[in-house]
């Protein structure tokens, strides 16, 4: 077995004929011409959750599979440690696939109360308007128990937590959720596929948004729902099939370029982390760092003993410094550039308000938080960065 690195570099490897390409191909049609009406695949909702072994497998009607579709699907199922993906266009289009194919009017459903904005608005603004229960949690709950009603059916958890990086003990939730028959979904994004293994702690579906670490380099949107089993990999790809949510094959090939790289991007920038996190250890004016990898991290223990590693989205709260006062530094800067989104290859910096989403927990941060995505420049162009821009606060 080769390490990671090496199954990476090589993901995108292709048989054509008897030889194969180095690059995944764009296959784009959306129809299939079959050779006689024998070998017509017949039209059955079967035919909507096959996933085929081979890239050519079951390739029968362009939107819901194509061998590129299926042949990315597969590298990123390998990845993330799983047996199936179900692709969609965007890791939101993945998060909606997944939860409305789990809940339904009279359900309950748990989701923790770090969970990043637009997955609280999809909650909010159609799973609980449809008549689904639900109750946020703090991310540092790891007794499941009391929050447990018998109708519900979905634990969701984000770890570690958007924006200020709670580490959730996944483990422990699962295994109460197991014991329950709930079914256990993770959005994993942050590790990008690398520093969790999902179904090693016993998850049962693991969603991305590949548009960040995975693809964000070329510059596409997608998503993916990561399954082990047959069961609930039929039933989330029904569902993006039903909901239409076709993904494009150019998307996939330009994609599969990016991720051949992931690997060794998260190397060097795990390394940039570190030196940009020393540089700034006690600095005047900065009240708290906020990375899983510091040791008074939120879930620092949990993320110790978990992971593999960690990605390099830092977040700086202020002692104090009002948002205009924020806004000039942030204008500052000359490498590290404004802007939403993270995973490719330019530093960006945003500015969010710390607890500005929660309900029903807090974090340390308070007023107005600079996030820090770390990108692959020269880490010491980045630090110098920083340091000019922060510095005169
Ligand atoms: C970006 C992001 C999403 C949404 O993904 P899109 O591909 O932009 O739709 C969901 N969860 C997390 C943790 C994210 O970072």
């Amino acid at each position: 077995m080769t390490n990671k690195t090496t199954r990476t570099a090589q993901i995108g490897t292709f048989p054509v004929g008897r030889v194969e390409v180095p690059v995944l191909p764009a296959i784009t049609a959306t129809t299939v011409l079959f050779p006689d009406t024998a070998s017509l695949a017949p039209i059955d909702p079967d035919s909507l959750r096959h996933s085929g072994r081979g890239p050519y497998e079951n390739f029968y009607y362009g939107g819901v599979g194509t061998p590129t579709t299926e042949a990315f699907g597969q590298a990123v199922a390998a990845l993330e440690g799983g047996s199936f993906a179900a692709l969609a266009p965007s890791g939101q289009s993945a998060l909606v696939a997944t939860l409305s194919a789990l809940l339904k009017q009279g359900d309950h459903v748990l989701i923790v109360d770090t969970v990043t904005y637009t997955t609280r608005w999809y909650i909010d603004q159609c799973l609980a308007t449809a008549g689904v229960a639900v109750t946020y949690y703090p991310p540092d709950v790891s007794d499941l128990e009391p929050l447990l009603r018998p109708n519900t059916r979905v634990v969701f958890m984000e770890s570690p937590g958007s924006m200020t990086f709670e580490v959730q003990d996944v483990a422990a939730l699962c295994q109460t959720a197991a014991r329950h028959g709930i079914v256990t979904v993770l959005d994993n994004t942050w590790a990008a596929s690398r520093c969790f293994q999902p179904f090693a702690h016993g998850v049962d579906i693991s969603v991305l948004s590949l548009t960040k670490y995975h693809a964000a380099p070329a510059g596409v949107s997608l998503g993916a729902v990561v399954t082990r089993t047959e069961r609930l990999h039929a039933l989330i790809k029904n569902q993006t099939a039903l909901l239409g949510l076709h993904v494009s094959p150019d998307a996939c090939a330009r994609a599969s370029l990016a991720l051949a790289t992931l690997d060794l991007r998260l190397n060097h920038q795990e390394r940039t982390t570190r030196i940009v996190l020393e540089g700034f250890a006690g600095h005047p004016g900065i009240r708290a760092l906020f990375h899983p990898s510091l040791p008074e991290a939120p879930g620092h223990a949990v993320w110790r003993r978990d992971f593999q590693g960690a990605n390099s989205l830092v977040t700086i709260a202020f002692d104090g410094l009002d948002r205009p006062t924020v806004n000039t530094m942030v204008d500052r800067f000359r490498v590290v550039r404004i802007g939403y989104g993270w995973g490719g290859t330019l530093s960006l910096a945003t500015i969010f308000e710390a607890n500005e989403w929660r309900t029903v927990s807090r974090s340390a941060a308070r007023g107005t938080c600079l996030r820090i995505y770390l990108g692959l420049e020269d880490p010491s162009d980045i630090l110098a960065d920083l340091r000019q821009a922060l510095g005169r606060s």
